[in-house]
């Protein structure tokens, strides 16, 4: 990088600005204080957490973070810039993606069709209604597109039902083409809503170790919200605890569990359910097999 004549400002490793950052964000809703004064930062190739008990005010900064919602006060930044007014599409536009809870597929189009649309919505716009108006014009796809799009069926690894409709696929394979739609319009930063929601032992493991492997394979940085906190635990660089609205903990994964008063208001209980719950699985499989 130093032997780069035209590098502009190139930043000093680890003082650059994080990909997205709250800061003493509060929001109220009447007189409920869903997130107060909350900071938190992701940087470059991060994964980051956030969780919380129900109603902590997670989905709130979620939507803070996005744009959906203009905090109260406090401000959102990108690469240093303040966005805090912007629209989810300028900051979608900046490289801001997000995946919703519940996967919003197109039932008839196949899952390669679906990363060929979301290719073309960030890169052949124009495209986008005759495709939709005459799905023929999906075969016609030129070599950098298809290229990009076999990158991300090997890398979420939807080589076997590529060709398959999205109606009736299994919730983790929706959830992956979620991610890989998300990815294909090239975000720098990438928020997920419960990527494990309402998916089994199995399925989670699947979705966490693609999602490893999107952070070294396509640079990007993850935020997640998540309610199992040991998925969090154990895959993020840095996690956030909200409760109550309020920030109760933030660091690493070993920080986090060490803190007491994140074991106090939450942890405590719902670290050994899982463990519990994973030992259970294990032994039924054993039995099953
Ligand atoms: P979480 O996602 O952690 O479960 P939320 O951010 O959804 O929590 O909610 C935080 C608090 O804010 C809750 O008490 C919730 O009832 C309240 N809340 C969320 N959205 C609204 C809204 N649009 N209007 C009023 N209250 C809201
Ligand atoms: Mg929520």
């Amino acid at each position: 990088m130093s032997t780069a004549l035209h590098a502009p400002q190139a930043a000093t490793p680890g003082t650059e600005a994080p990909r997205l950052e709250a800061r003493g964000v509060t929001v109220r809703f009447g007189g409920l204080v869903a997130n107060k004064d909350v900071d938190l930062a992701v940087g470059s190739q991060q994964i980051v957490g956030l969780v919380g008990p129900n109603g902590a005010g997670k989905s709130t900064l979620f939507a803070v973070l996005s744009g959906l919602l203009r905090p109260t006060s406090g401000r959102v930044f990108m690469d240093g810039e303040d966005v805090t007014g912007t629209s989810p599409q300028k900051r979608a536009a900046r490289g801001l993606a997000r995946t919703f809870q519940h996967p919003e597929l197109f039932s008839s189009l196949s899952v390669r069709e679906h990363l060929v649309l979301a290719y073309r919505m960030k890169n052949a716009k124009s495209r986008i209604w005759t495709d939709l108006l005459n799905f023929r014009g999906f075969a016609s796809s030129p070599k950098a597109e298809d290229q990009r799009v076999d990158e991300l069926v090997e890398s979420l690894q939807l080589g076997a039902i590529q060709h398959r409709p999205a109606a009736g696929l299994p919730l983790g394979s929706a959830r992956l083409l979620e991610i890989a739609r998300a990815l294909a319009r090239e975000p720098r930063v990438l928020l997920l809503d419960e990527p494990s929601s309402g998916l089994d032992v199995r399925e989670t493991e699947e979705v966490a170790e693609v999602l490893k492997s999107v952070v070294r394979d396509h640079g990007v940085s993850l935020l997640m919200v998540e309610h199992d906190v040991e998925l969090v635990l154990g895959m993020s660089d840095a996690v956030h605890v909200l409760d109550f609205g309020v920030k109760i903990a933030g660091g690493t994964p070993a920080e986090v569990r060490r803190d007491p008063a994140v074991r106090a208001a939450y942890l405590g209980e719902e670290i050994e359910k899982p463990a519990v719950q994973r030992a259970e699985a294990e032994i039924e499989q054993g039995e099953l097999a």
